[in-house]
C-alpha cells in the first residue's frame, strides 16, 4: 500500500511526501512592505511538517495589478533580503520551494489592463521578458523554481482561452497558438536557468466557447513538449460541481497523469489523509495540494504523520480567501 509520507521524486526533487502545499495570499508585510516575523512563522511551521514541495504566496509583476496588495510585488526593495532569508529556512528542511507568479493585469507602461487582442507583438515580448526576469530573481532570491499561474482568472489564463483570444496572429487561433506566449518562456527559461517550471491551469473554463477539458489536456501535453517539469491542475471558479461526493477532478487528472511523463498535481477540497491515500492507491494521481488546511493549521501533517490518519480542522468558511489573507478567522490567527 502506497501512503501520502512516502518518499518519492518530483521531478529532480527528492519529496518527504506527496503533500504539496499550495500558496494562497500574502497578506501580512510591515509599513514598508517588507514580511513580518509571523511569514517566516508560517513557513517554517510548513516546512517542517513532512510536506513535499511548497508553493508560495502569490507574486505580481507590478504593484498596479488588482491584488497587489494582497500578493508580493516582485520589484519592492526588500525582496531578495526576505526571500533569500525565507528560501533558507525552508532549505533547511530539505524542503523545495516554487515561487507562485500570478498576476492579473498586464500593464505595458501606459495601459494598465490591455486585453489579449489587443496586446502588439512589442507588448508579448515585454510580458514575456517579464516573467522571464521574474524566473532569473526567483532564482537568484533561492528559490527552486517558479509556478507559472495561468490558471484561476489570472491573465495568461486569459491570453490561452479562446473565450478571451480571438487573433488572428501567431498568438492566436489554435491551441498551439494562444499556447505560443507561454511555450517561449519556458523554453527560455529552461535553457537558461536551473530550476523548475510548474504550470498551473483551469482543467476547462466551463464558459460556451472557452477552454474545453479536450483542449486543456491537449495544452498540457504541449506544456510537457516546451519543457515543463510538472503540471497544477486548478479550475476557474471554486464552485465546481461533483457527483456523489467525489472529487471533481478525478477521472480528469488520473487519465492525465497516466498519459504525461512529469508529475501532475490534483488540488481542491483535498482534507482528509485516508480520502488522499485512496486516490493514490487506486489512480495514476501521485501528488496532492492542500492550502486551507495550512491556513488553518500550518503544522497538520505532524499530527496526520504520527496518527496514521486525520482531517483538516479548516470549516470551509472560506473568509480566507475572499478577504485575501493567508490567516485563518476560525483559529484566531485571522486579522
Ligand atoms: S478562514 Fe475558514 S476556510 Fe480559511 S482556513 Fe480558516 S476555517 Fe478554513
Amino acid at each position: 500500500m502506497k501512503n501520502i509520507f512516502d518518499k518519492c521524486k518530483f521531478g529532480d526533487f527528492e519529496l518527504k511526501s506527496h503533500i504539496i502545499r499550495s500558496g494562497m495570499w500574502e497578506s501580512q508585510r510591515d509599513k514598508v512592505g517588507f514580511l513580518t516575523q509571523d511569514v517566516f512563522n508560517r513557513y517554517e511551521q510548513i516546512a517542517k511538517s513532512g510536506v513535499g514541495l511548497i508553493n508560495s504566496e502569490l507574486f505580481c509583476l507590478d504593484p498596479r495589478d488588482r491584488f497587489a496588495i494582497y500578493s508580493t510585488d516582485m520589484n519592492y526593495k526588500g525582496f531578495f533580503k526576505d526571500y533569500q532569508e525565507l528560501t533558507k529556512l525552508v532549505h533547511h528542511y530539505n524542503v523545495p520551494i516554487l515561487g507562485q507568479l500570478a498576476f492579473f493585469w498586464y500593464n505595458d507602461g501606459l495601459n494598465q489592463k490591455i486585453k489579449p487582442n489587443d496586446m502588439s507583438i512589442k507588448n508579448i515580448r515585454h510580458l514575456q521578458t517579464d516573467v522571464i526576469i521574474a524566473a532569473k530573481k526567483l532564482e537568484f532570491a533561492g528559490f527552486d523554481g517558479i509556478q507559472i499561474n495561468m490558471g484561476n482568472n489570472f491573465y495568461l489564463s486569459n491570453f490561452i482561452n479562446p473565450y478571451f483570444n480571438q487573433r488572428t496572429d501567431y498568438y492566436g487561433g489554435n491551441t498551439f497558438n494562444r499556447m505560443r506566449i507561454v511555450l517561449e518562456i519556458i523554453k527560455v527559461i529552461k535553457d537558461n536557468y536551473k530550476i523548475h517550471v510548474n504550470c498551473k491551469l483551469n482543467l476547462n473554463d466551463g464558459r460556451k466557447g472557452g477552454i474545453s477539458f479536450e483542449e486543456s489536456m491537449e495544452m498540457c501535453k504541449l506544456l510537457e513538449k516546451y519543457g515543463a517539469d510538472s503540471i497544477q491542475l486548478t479550475s476557474r471558479t471554486n464552485t465546481f460541481s461533483s457527483d456523489n461526493g467525489v472529487h471533481p477532478f478525478i477521472t480528469y487528472a488520473d487519465k492525465l497523469s497516466s498519459e504525461l511523463d512529469i508529475p501532475v498535481v490534483l488540488g481542491g477540497r483535498l482534507n482528509d489523509m485516508d480520502t488522499i491515500n485512496n486516490i493514490l492507491n487506486t489512480t495514476n494521481i501521485e501528488f496532492f495540494s492542500m492550502s486551507k488546511p495550512f491556513v488553518a493549521q500550518p503544522n497538520f501533517l505532524e499530527e496526520w504523520k504520527a496518527n496514521g490518519h486525520g482531517k483538516s480542522i479548516c470549516k470551509g468558511c472560506n473568509n480566507c480567501y475572499s478577504k485575501k489573507v493567508s490567516t485563518c478567522f476560525v483559529y484566531g490567527n485571522g486579522d
